[in-house]
Formats: C-alpha cells, structure tokens, sequence
C-alpha cells in the first residue's frame, strides 16, 4: 500500500526512532509500503519517520540512477550495486570516513528543495535485514550519500541541518511555507 509521505514540519521527522526488536507482520507491511511508497515516488530512500513510524528502519534503492554511480563492497570484495537493491536496514549503524565530499542531495519531505551537502566520502554500514541476518557493506558514491543521509532521519536528523547557512538562508521562505502547508 502506499502510503502518505511526511513533509517537512511534522515532529514525527524529528523523532529519534526505537530500535526494531522483532520483525513481526507490522514490520513486514510497514517495509513492503515504504518499498512501493519509494518506488512510486522515485526516491533513492525512505526511512520510517517519513510514512509517519519513529523507528530504525530505512528502505534504499539506487538502481534508477544510472547518472549518479555507487559503489559497494561486501567482505572487502566490489560487488554490482544493482544486485542487492533495493536495501532493507534495520537498526543501521554507520562508520565514516574522514574524507569528505560535496554533492546534490534532495528529500521526499521536501518537495522541490535540493542543496549541495557535505558528507563522508565512504561509509561502512552495519545493519540486520528482515529476516535478522546480519548486513554488513562499504560504500561510495550515491549510495554512501543515500546511507547517510536516510540514517540522519531515524535519529531526527534533516539535510536542512547539515546544508550550509548560506544555503539555509536562501531557502528560508520555501522552508516556511513548507512546514505550514502551503505548499
Ligand atoms: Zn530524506
């Protein structure tokens, strides 16, 4: 089913989310709608917060975007991207590394915003997936940003929050708007 997507103004968004301790029946809906939610809505990721649940549980797909390359690596070996999408992460925890990078970055709950945020170049994420394996991976690229950037929401962490002040500024109007429904 899919559901409503959370825009931008809505404390649930700035919820930190509860661990996922069981994956019951609820949680196995909750994933099959944020995968068709995602989907349908063209994102690279969804996380909880944004189909309006407080919980450590993320949805990643980049195999749509051909013009913005990820790489991954399972055991230290590369592996093609596109064959383990789209990601179910429980419970993520991520590693950064400390290089840096700058690129694009847009989200579901804020229709039509896009700036330019700095993250980590590379990232390694440990999580379980829905049948409680144990995910482990290093990635670059679309899909380090998509890890980052999803894990941010499950602790209530926004990309407003890491895009520079200039950037926030010259948004601020749009920003309002958004988080009073006007838009
Ligand atoms: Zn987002």
């Amino acid at each position: 089913m899919i559901r409503e997507i959370v825009i931008y103004g809505d404390p649930i968004l700035r919820t930190k989310g509860r661990k996922v301790t069981e994956v019951n029946d609820d949680i196995r809906q909750l994933v099959a709608d944020m995968l068709e939610t995602m989907q349908e809505a063209g994102g690279v990721g969804l996380a909880a917060q944004q189909v309006g649940e407080a919980l450590q549980l993320t949805v990643i797909d980049v195999s749509q975007t051909e013009n913005r390359p990820s790489r991954m690596w399972i055991n230290g070996e590369e592996v093609d991207p596109n064959d383990h999408m789209p990601l179910v992460l429980l419970n993520p925890e991520l590693t950064l590394s400390r290089e840096t990078e700058i690129g694009p970055e847009g989200c579901l709950s804020f229709p039509e915003v896009s700036a330019d945020i700095t993250r980590a170049t590379r990232v390694t994420v440990k999580a379980t997936d829905l049948e409680g394996k144990p995910v482990e991976f290093e990635a670059e690229g679309l899909l380090s940003r998509a890890a980052q950037h999803e894990t941010d929401h499950l602790n209530g962490i926004l990309f407003i929050d890491r895009m520079s002040s200039a950037a926030k500024v010259s948004l601020g109007s749009k920003l309002k708007r958004l988080a009073a429904g006007e838009v």
